[in-house]
C-alpha cells in the first residue's frame, strides 16, 4: 500500500467510526492522520539510508513504527495528574516509598530509548493518600513522551506536589541511555542518576537520608 492509499484507508476508517458510533474525539482524528505522516517519514528514512522499503522485511515497517509511536508517545495526549485524582483518606503522615518502578522512555535528542527505574516517595498531608499503582501510572505517562531524564524526574515530583499537596516528594531516576551505549561514546551499562526533592525532603537532611537508605536496600 502506498502512502496515499494508507491515508485513504485512515479516512475511511475514520468515517466508519463516525457513522457507526456517532462520536469521535479530536484526539482520535489527530492520531489517525498523524500516523499517516509518521508512516511517510519512516518510508523516507528507509529510502535515505539506501534501503529498499519494498523488500519483505521492511514493507510493513512504516505501518508498524506508526502504530508503535502512537503507543510510546501516548503520554503527550494525557495529563499525568489524572491518575492522582482518586485519593483516599488515611491518617498516615509517614513516608511512603515505591521503588524500582520500571519505565521505558525516549530520548528527545536522538529518538532512541532510555530505560531504567524510578523511585518515588512522598509524605502525605491532611490524610491525602493515593493508590501505590497510581504512582507507577504517573511515571509511565510522563515517560511516554519525547523526554529528557532531568525533566522526567522533575515532572514526576511536580505533578505529585500539585495533586496531593503532600509535606514533601522525592524522586530518584536511574537510567541507561541507548544513545550513549550504542553510539557516540559507547559506554554500555553506564547509568545516569537524577533526583528531584520538594518540601520536607528538601528542608530536612534526615528525611532525605531516610529515603536514600530505603531505596538502597
Ligand atoms: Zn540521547
Amino acid at each position: 500500500m502506498n502512502n496515499d492509499a494508507f491515508v485513504e484507508k485512515c479516512y475511511s476508517e475514520l468515517e466508519d467510526k463516525i457513522t457507526h458510533s456517532g462520536m469521535t474525539t479530536g484526539f482520535e482524528v489527530m492520531q489517525l492522520i498523524e500516523q499517516a505522516k509518521i508512516r511517510e517519514a519512516v518510508l523516507m528514512i528507509l529510502e535515505a539510508i539506501g534501503e529498499d522499503p519494498e523488500r519483505e522485511g521492511l514493507k510493513d515497517t512504516p505501518d508498524r513504527v506508526a502504530r508503535m509511536y502512537a503507543e510510546i508517545f501516548s503520554g503527550l495526549a494525557e495529563d499525568a495528574g489524572v491518575y492522582l485524582e482518586c485519593v483516599f483518606t488515611e491518617e498516615h503522615e509517614e513516608m511512603i516509598v515505591v521503588k524500582d518502578i520500571p519505565f521505558y522512555s525516549t530520548c528527545e535528542h536522538h529518538l532512541v530509548p532510555f530505560i531504567g527505574k524510578a523511585h518515588v516517595a512522598y509524605i502525605p498531608a491532611g490524610g491525602k493518600v493515593t493508590g501505590l499503582s497510581k504512582l507507577a501510572r504517573v511515571v509511565e505517562s510522563i515517560a511516554r513522551r519525547p523526554q529528557l531524564q532531568e525533566r522526567l524526574t522533575r515532572e514526576i515530583a511536580d505533578v505529585i506536589m500539585k495533586k496531593l499537596n503532600p509535606q514533601g516528594v522525592a524522586v530518584v531516576v536511574e537510567a541507561e541511555h541507548l544513545c550513549m551505549s550504542m553510539r557516540g561514546i559507547k559506554k554500555p551499562g553506564s547509568k545516569t542518576v537524577t533526583s528531584a526533592v520538594r518540601g520536607l525532603f528538601r528542608k530536612s537532611a534526615k528525611t532525605r537520608a531516610e529515603f536514600l537508605s530505603l531505596i538502597k536496600t
